[in-house]
């Protein structure tokens, strides 16, 4: 499969993080997986991009021309292919099309607006690929609790609980991509349900 991986820009994280990132996706690449992701050098980016070339997969890096043009960004330098669209947008939509499904390791805005956009499409039908959080430290326990507490006001339809994992089970998260559920609910059901 190839697995998109969305997470951290920064490069001043703790190294938790970074280590727990690069041995899952290690991990990933020696079972046959191969990645795409956001062709950054830092943070954990850089870190799932590691752990995929020490275990040996394919790397797919796409990032916007403007990150080169003005310097704002190490670009991974070990990427097999490297796609340089114009804008932020096509960046995403290219990761989206190349990828068989998502993993979110702990990130900021950039990795909060990645997921939440896939996870919109696939509430809506558009995709049935799976979304495996990766809970690194309890990092995603608030994002989940706020999720829960949506479901308890019925902002968020119950059955979205479907749609993603949120764990910090290496094993689990794995199982989870390579066999997802089968998600329950057509698009008519989940609009009148
Ligand atoms: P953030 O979570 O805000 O650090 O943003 C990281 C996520 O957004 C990654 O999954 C990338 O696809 C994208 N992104 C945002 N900023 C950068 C950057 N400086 N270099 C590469 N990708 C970035």
């Amino acid at each position: 499969m190839r697995i998109c991986v969305f997470g951290a820009a920064s490069p001043t994280i703790d190294k938790k993080y970074i280590e727990a990132t690069e041995e899952l996706c290690q991990q990933l690449a020696k079972r046959g997986h191969n990645l795409v992701f956001g062709g950054g050098g830092n943070g954990l980016m850089g870190a799932a991009a590691r752990g995929f070339r020490d275990g040996g997969a394919h790397i797919i890096g796409v990032i916007p021309k403007f990150f080169e043009q003005e310097s704002v960004e190490e670009i991974c330098d070990f990427c097999d292919e490297l796609i340089m669209p114009d804008t932020m947008r096509q960046r995403k939509q290219i990761m989206e099309d190349h990828a068989d499904a998502f993993v979110v390791v702990p990130g900021g805005i950039g990795t909060y607006e990645e997921f939440f956009e896939i996870l919109t499409s696939k509430q809506l039908c558009r995709h049935r690929k799976p979304i495996a959080l990766y809970n690194i430290s309890g990092y995603y326990n608030e994002l989940d609790a706020t999720m829960q507490s949506a479901i308890d006001k019925e902002f968020i339809k119950d059955v979205c609980k479907q749609l993603y994992l949120i764990t910090e089970d290496v094993d689990k998260l794995i199982d989870y991509v390579e066999s997802p559920p089968e998600l329950l609910y057509t698009l008519k059901e989940f609009k009148n349900g």
